[in-house]
C-alpha cells in the first residue's frame, strides 16, 4: 500500500504536469468524514440533548451519563458512543428521543460549524487549487437543510469556494447519495479533463461508482479516505487509501 503522503504528492505532481500540458485537472472531495471530522458535531449534539430540560425530566437515569461521552475516530453516528457509555438500547423511548434529536440537528445548517477539517485538509485543497486543479466539494448534504451552512464552514476554515472550487449539494434530501454522486460524475464533459480524482470515505458510494469510473474518459481515480463509514460495505482493496491530507508525514515518508 502506497503511504498516504506519497499518494498525495503523486496527485500534486500529476496536476503540475497536466498544467504544463494545458490539460485541466479536477479533484472532487466528499465533505462529511472526508475533509471534515464530524465527531465534534456529534458531541455537541449529545451535549445539547442532555442540556434540554425535557431530556433531564424524562430521562433522569441516562442524561447524567452524557457528560462522559466521547466520540471516537471510528464511530459512525451516535450509536457506538451511547453503547460505550452503557446506554445500549434497553430503553426504546430514550433511544427514539435521542435519535430524533440527532436527526433534526445533524442534518442542519446550525450544527455544521462544529465540524473540524482533518489534518492537512485545508492546506492540501489550497495547494492543488493553486497548482491549477479545479475543485468540487461533492456531498450528500442537501441544499435546503445544509447548503448555506456548508458554504459558511468551508470559507471559515479557508477552503477555496469560487467558480473553480464549487460546492455540489443534493437538490433534494430524498435522493440516494451513491446514485447522486455517480450521476454527477457521469454528467461531466467526457475527455475534457487530463485527470479526475475522487476522495471519499463511504465504501457504498465508492463501490457504486467504481465500474462507471473505469469507463469514463479519463477514468476517475478514487482515493479511499479511511476515517469512518456506515459499515454497509467494505472498501475495495486495490485503490489508494489515505487517513490524512499531510504532504509531509514523518511516519510514512
Ligand atoms: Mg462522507
Amino acid at each position: 500500500m502506497t503511504p498516504p503522503a506519497k499518494t498525495l504528492r503523486q496527485i500534486l505532481v500529476k496536476i503540475q504536469e497536466n498544467e504544463r500540458l494545458r490539460r485541466p485537472s479536477l479533484a472532487v472531495f466528499d465533505l462529511d468524514s472526508t475533509l471534515f471530522d464530524v465527531g465534534p458535531r456529534l458531541e455537541k449534539i449529545l451535549m445539547d440533548f442532555a442540556d434540554l430540560p425535557e431530556s433531564q425530566k424524562k430521562f433522569p437515569d441516562q442524561v447524567p451519563v452524557f457528560k462522559n461521552i466521547k466520540i471516537e475516530k471510528k464511530d459512525w453516528g451516535i450509536k457506538d458512543a451511547l453503547i460505550r457509555a452503557g446506554l445500549d438500547g434497553h430503553h426504546p423511548e430514550f433511544q427514539d428521543s435521542v435519535r430524533e434529536f440527532w436527526r433534526r440537528t445533524f442534518f442542519s445548517n446550525e450544527y455544521l460549524e462544529y465540524d473540524v477539517p482533518y489534518p492537512g485538509a485545508v492546506e492540501y485543497v489550497k495547494t492543488i487549487a493553486d497548482a491549477g486543479a479545479e475543485i468540487a466539494y461533492l456531498t450528500g448534504r442537501d441544499v435546503h437543510r445544509m447548503g448555506p451552512g456548508s458554504k459558511t464552514v468551508l470559507e471559515k476554515w479557508g477552503f477555496p469556494v469560487n467558480d473553480r472550487a464549487r460546492l455540489e449539494l443534493k437538490p433534494q434530501r430524498e435522493i440516494e447519495d451513491a446514485g447522486f454522486k455517480t450521476n454527477w460524475f457521469l454528467n461531466l464533459p467526457q475527455s475534457h479533463y487530463g485527470s479526475i480524482w475522487f476522495f471519499e470515505n463511504e465504501p457504498v458510494n465508492i463501490n457504486h461508482m467504481i465500474e462507471e469510473a473505469a469507463h469514463m474518459a479519463p477514468p476517475v481515480e478514487i482515493v479511499f479516505f479511511d476515517s469512518t463509514h456506515s459499515r454497509r460495505a467494505d472498501p475495495p482493496e486495490d485503490i489508494p487509501r489515505i487517513m490524512h491530507f499531510l504532504l509531509e508525514d514523518d511516519e510514512d515518508n
